[in-house]
């Protein structure tokens, strides 16, 4: 056998890449492995705030968005967050659960990295790091790819490329342009799971609300998330608008209910009756001082005026205005921001138990490259997991 022969090479050394080598290596295929940058798994590394969030106790079915949603069902499912708990324990890495079931390292996201690592050292996998893959041909009923380290051949080829997000730390289009090539269609990517803009006039009121959080109820269409909102410069961001985001398109607009399990109009009116408080200082009871002030404004009402000398109509117009806020985004922060690519390749071209290309038998992709993606908190990483499990035992 040729030294440059292998059952299986995987293009991309990040989660779901590394996953699926030690996997295929510990069945005993002949696994290389190849990363253009210098380091491997930098999503994980920055993930979750350097802790990585790497997975969600609660992630199935529903969590996941792509234009075939019952997709992901058998491959979720053939790999659970208990089984990625178990090797996470095996290594001895300590965790604990942060928020909704969202699991997150004691320390450092190096653990997870070390920890795959060490998983493909026992499946022998080889590693071409840094290196390129300039052309990928059909040979034979397997792949011939020229890299900038020579000629390789591989019976399998699992395209573990990831999405579009921070470019600067190696995110390329690459998996897209490979699967375009073999006649793949792919639903157009977009920045997901990222913060939302505004036209700069119509946003003056509110940026110099920058740095603001608030605990809120934030809707788009039929989806609705009850998470954190955070104001900044230039739109929103926080975990609410971030989950939104995934959901949102151009030209939509937002409803966002900033005082969720209040009645805000009652509250104020019922202060009426007992306070001697300016209409600042009962708002401010329940909301930021600084939101509190914006929305008074807005409706042109004097905040320093006692809540008794206000008419009812107007405290009911202001409770009404804080529960159903509704603003029109022009557009994301881009994929500089973005935690996640929506869409990628088109999984009606996918074998849901392989994740093979039915029409390219051998070529198999993985992870963030196809058209699944998964809400905030743990679950991209979980379907990094699964999809990297389940070609690895397929390969
Ligand atoms: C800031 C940030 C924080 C995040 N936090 C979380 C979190 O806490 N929890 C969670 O579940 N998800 C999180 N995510 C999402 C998660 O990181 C990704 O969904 C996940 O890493 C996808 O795995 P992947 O293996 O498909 O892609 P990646 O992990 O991105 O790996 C792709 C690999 O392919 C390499 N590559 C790209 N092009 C080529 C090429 N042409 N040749 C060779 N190699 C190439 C890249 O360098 C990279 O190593 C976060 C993302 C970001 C950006």
């Amino acid at each position: 056998m040729h030294p440059d022969s292998h059952d299986v090479a995987i293009i991309g050394a990040g989660a779901a890449g590394m996953m699926c080598a030690a996997i295929a290596g510990q069945r005993g295929r002949r696994v290389l492995l190849i990363e253009h940058s210098a380091h491997v798994g930098e999503k994980i590394r920055i993930s979750g705030g350097g802790r990585c969030n790497f997975t969600n106790t609660q992630a199935d079915l529903k969590h996941y968005i792509g234009c075939h949603p019952g997709f992901a069902r058998q491959t979720l499912a053939g790999y659970t967050p208990r089984d990625f708990i178990a090797l996470v324990r095996k290594h001895r890495i300590g965790f604990h659960e942060k928020h909704k079931g969202q699991l997150f390292c004691d320390d450092s996201s190096q653990r997870i990295i070390d920890m795959l690592r060490a998983e493909c050292l026992q499946g022998r996998v080889q590693w071409m790091q840094p290196a390129k893959v300039d052309d990928v041909r059909r040979q034979g009923k397997g792949f011939a790819l020229a890299t900038s380290h020579g000629n390789v051949h591989a019976e399998r080829l699992v395209v573990a490329t990831g999405g579009l997000p921070v470019p600067k730390i190696g995110a390329t289009d690459y998996g897209l342009r490979l699967a375009q090539r073999f006649g793949l269609h792919v639903v157009p990517p977009q920045p997901a799971l990222v913060p939302l803009t505004f036209a700069p006039e119509p946003w003056k009121p509110y940026a110099e609300l920058a740095g603001v959080a608030r605990a809120v109820r934030v809707r788009c269409g039929k989806q609705s998330f009850d998470e954190d909102l955070l104001f900044t410069h230039r739109g929103l961001s926080g975990p609410a608008i971030l989950q939104i985001s995934s959901f949102w398109n151009s030209g939509d607009g937002l409803t966002i209910d900033l005082a969720p399990g209040h009645d805000i109009g009652i509250q104020l009116r019922q202060a009426k009756a007992q306070s001697r408080q300016s209409l600042l200082n009962v708002l401010a009871q329940t909301l930021p001082r600084r939101l509190a002030q914006t929305w008074i404004q807005n409706l042109g009402l004097a905040g320093e005026r006692r809540i008794a000398e206000l008419p009812d109509a107007k405290l009911a117009a202001l409770g009404a205005a804080l529960a159903g806020w509704t603003v029109q985004p022009t557009g994301t922060e881009g994929w500089r921001k973005a935690e996640v690519m929506r869409g990628g390749v088109d999984t009606a071209e996918l074998h849901p138990v392989t994740l093979e290309a039915r029409q390219v038998p051998g070529l198999h992709f993985i992870g963030e490259v196809i058209d699944v993606t998964g809400w905030l908190g743990g679950y991209n990483f979980q379907w990094a997991w699964a999809s990297g499990y389940a070609a690895g035992m397929a390969v």
